[in-house]
């Protein structure tokens, strides 16, 4: 096994047999042969067992999974789950069309996100999706006003700020008192009167999403006892809730973490959601796609300094931005296992002009030399999602493994791809 310490990568169908890595039934090896580098990777097996893995961990309250597509929204991986029943969290008109393209139906559809526009509240509208989770005050007001010009109700959960420290990396904190995300826990009520209020809004639930990568229950445990302690409050006012959107933000191991199993989680908060009687969405992210997926590239140089030793890839900051926008851990080791007791102390990084642009700094890997492929694993969530033309780079090809099989989910992209939408005035012609 490659990861020590993760129950969840038991399903990864990530191995080394003889020294050379695998996807499935097919070696990375053979696949860099015929689709050149850098490339990001998939697994077919593993996405959908992470996927029904989550599902019945919690088969015990009445839910809906909305994976979160800004993982990774890409057409064949989220229709892979969308198949077998999962719904979607989107945050943008793009992902929500994705996610009808995937085939979800619109009542398993939430809406995230703090800053919708009149155009995309009136879209989702006419899509009649399950629920918008509101951010604040004005879009509310907002949404009805949209919603009475369509003659529809809008049927909202407010997003609550429980601020809760997640003890996560602060760019992946949301739920702290400072966030920019949802409704002061203490003027929670206040929205849910403005929102009953309001004539052509439907309040269906309450929403929290208190960060990403977390690795802890606690903070799940504390954020949903203060949700759950607003319900009598809300009774009080004659509101009922339907549905508790308890978010995302469960960790995965990319290098050592032992994030609490999909089990213990489930045990945690499952007796606190079926007292309510709600019912329960998850919009889980990272933890169902993170390491159902890894990048190769290919060394390009290796360059030695007085104070360093540069393993140069192919890869660059633009195409995995991970390392340096999060300081992330990516697990990286050569496809072909060599020598392996031989390790050297490098930093790996790509050709962008950014000293930013690393993979892994003072990191001992196997000594590699040009033209070795390396694997960089747990690459599957905000990977190719962030990806950039940045330095006019195209943006990588994706590729999915199924057995023994590969296919293109994404071609790599060619210049004239990066210069179509671009226009010459006349006068420069
Ligand atoms: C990003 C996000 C998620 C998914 O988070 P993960 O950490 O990937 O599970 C879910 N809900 C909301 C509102 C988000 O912003």
């Amino acid at each position: 096994m490659l990861f020590i310490n993760a129950k969840l990568m038991i399903m990864n169908k990530f191995n080394y047999i003889n020294n050379k890595l695998y996807c499935e039934d097919i070696s990375v090896d053979e696949i860099a042969g015929e689709v050149g580098t850098p490339f990001y990777l998939y697994s077919y097996n593993t996405l959908l067992n992470h996927y029904r893995a989550f599902d019945k961990a919690f088969s015990q309250v009445e839910h809906i999974v909305c994976y979160a597509y800004k993982a990774n929204s890409n057409l064949s991986l989220c229709r892979i789950i969308a198949n077998d029943g999962c719904g979607a969290d989107v945050v943008s008109l793009g992902e929500l069309r994705r996610a009808l393209d995937a085939g979800v139906p619109p009542g398993k559809i939430v809406f995230n996100g703090n800053g919708k526009t009149a155009g995309e509240l009136e879209a989702a509208l006419e899509t009649g999706i399950l629920m918008f989770i509101v951010d604040s005050e004005p879009e509310l007001e907002l949404l009805d006003k949209i919603a009475g010009k369509l003659g529809k109700k809008a049927p909202v959960a407010l997003r609550i700020n429980p601020a809760i420290d997640p003890g996560t990396h602060h760019h992946l904190a949301t739920g702290l008192k400072e966030s920019k995300f949802g409704f002061a826990f203490d003027r929670t009520l206040d929205g849910y009167r403005l929102a009953v209020s309001l004539e052509n809004i439907e309040v269906k639930g309450m929403h929290m999403h208190i960060g990403s990568q977390i690795l802890g229950i606690k903070p799940f445990v504390d954020a949903l006892e203060k949700l759950v302690s607003l319900l009598p409050s809300l009774k009080k006012l004659g509101i009922g809730i339907e549905y508790i959107d308890v978010g995302g933000g469960i960790g995965i191991t990319y290098r050592d973490e032992a994030p609490p199993t999909l089990a213990e989680y489930a045990r945690a908060v499952s007796p606190l959601l079926k007292k309510t009687g709600c019912k329960v969405i998850f919009e889980p992210g990272r933890v169902i796609m993170g390491n159902a997926g890894i990048m190769v590239t290919r060394v390009t140089h290796v360059k030695n300094t007085s104070e360093k030793k540069f393993v140069v890839v192919d890869a660059g900051m633009n195409d995995l931005i991970r390392p340096s926008f999060y300081d992330a851990y990516h697990e990286i080791m050569p496809v072909s296992r060599k020598n392996e007791k031989k390790k050297v102390k490098v930093d790996v990084v790509g050709p962008i002009c950014e000293s930013g642009d690393y993979f892994a700094g003072d990191r001992m890997v196997a000594d590699v030399k040009e033209g070795d492929l390396l694997a960089i694993f747990s690459a599957g969530a905000y990977g190719f999602a962030m990806s950039s033309n940045y330095n006019m780079r195209p943006r990588i090809a994706e590729i999915l493994v199924k057995g023994k099989s590969f296919y293109t989910i994404r071609k790599r992209e060619v210049y004239e791809d990066m210069g179509s939408n671009e226009a010459v005035p006349g006068w420069l012609e």
